[in-house]
């Protein structure tokens, strides 16, 4: 990545564990590192119980990370803060959610779900100024100021993502993690809403961390892209170099599940098939975490952790394919 980007996130060894019973704890996110450039858009993929949406959660603070720092603008969130301190976080980093349905307060008016925020923060001085900036809000997400005074049953999927969206932006914030934002929409609604939030990314100069199940999802509108395996990070690249030249063998699955308009190409392009669940996180696989589903997987796969380094510029991994100190084993069974 260009090193004249700022870094507006730094994640370091970033740990959240969750304690299930007295000797047992569930390792949702387990020791991950990388970095968010101001104005990029990041986005986390990964299965269902990856830990991605806790990685989003522990970033914002909305959990407690177990360890590791997330540093913003080089101060770490969850250092010990005052509330003043904690109370700028809260404003510069936000938060939308996957279920448009679940995140709107029911008896609330939208002007004041949107108002909200902005009310605890203190910026906007009176009444008119108040209804002239929800007004504003309004527009901004595609709805306009007759919604303000309706509540959220009376709107569709996709229009209260629009207001889970404007009440996000209410307080100017500079980061957003956008938590699976479309996956609960219709299909012909989802491009609506990413192409709302790139137009507002370009416009508020907006950083986001897009969170995703699934990377066809985060292709169009992420920079780079990180790929998530049983609370570890297993790749991290620029969205094109991870679309064309996928290392880890868990993102070359994730990407040949992905359906090619092309029927030639669909027909014969080469698949990697995992069998299997995501085993738990409460007990997961010694060395690499993916070696129970991994085709390639070697003897050191199950003994030794990989390294996550960088294997060309931008583009990291974590597999022993790509480290010449265990990929002897590999060549010598003739692959
Ligand atoms: Fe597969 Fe081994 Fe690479 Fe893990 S380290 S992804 S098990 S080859």
């Amino acid at each position: 990545m260009d090193n004249q980007r700022e870094k507006l996130l730094e994640i370091k060894h970033l740990k959240k564990h969750f304690k299930i019973d007295r000797n047992s704890y569930l390792k949702a996110v387990d020791d991950i590192s990388f970095d968010i450039y101001k104005g990029e858009t990041f986005g986390l993929v990964g299965e269902s119980g990856c830990g991605k949406s806790t990685a989003g959660r522990t970033i914002l603070r909305l959990y407690e990370a177990t360890d590791g720092t997330v540093n913003f603008y080089g101060e770490n969130v969850h250092g010990k803060k005052s509330k003043k301190e904690l109370k700028k976080f809260n404003r510069s980093m936000q938060m939308i959610f996957q279920d448009p349905y679940a995140s709107l307060n029911p008896r609330m008016t939208v002007k004041d779900i949107i108002a909200e925020g902005m009310d605890i923060h203190g910026l906007v001085k009176n009444k008119q100024e108040r209804t002239s900036r929800v007004n504003e809000l309004l527009e901004t997400v595609g709805l306009n100021s007759d919604h303000g005074n309706r509540y959220p049953h009376e709107f569709s999927g996709g229009q209260r993502q629009r207001i889970g969206i404007a009440r996000a932006l209410a307080v100017n914030p500079d980061f957003i993690v956008a938590d699976e934002p479309i996956s609960a929409l219709d299909v012909s609604i989802q491009a609506q809403v990413v192409n709302l939030l790139k137009k507002l990314q370009h416009d508020h100069e907006l950083t986001f961390l897009f969170i995703a199940h699934d990377l066809s999802m985060v292709k169009h509108i992420s920079d780079r892209v990180g790929v998530m395996y049983l609370g570890n990070m297993a790749e991290i690249a620029t969205s094109d170099d991870l679309y064309a030249e996928p290392l880890h063998p868990y993102t070359q699955a994730l990407l040949s599940a992905i359906p090619i308009s092309d029927p030639e190409v669909e027909r014969t392009r080469e698949r990697i098939v995992i069998e299997g669940d995501v085993p738990s996180p409460i007990n997961p696989p010694s060395g690499c975490r993916f070696r129970t589903r991994c085709p390639f997987a070697m003897d050191v796969c199950a003994s030794v952790i990989p390294d996550f380094q960088e294997y060309k510029q931008d583009h990291w991994v974590a597999c022993h394919l790509y480290d010449d100190r265990y990929n002897e084993e590999y060549k010598t069974k003739g692959n």
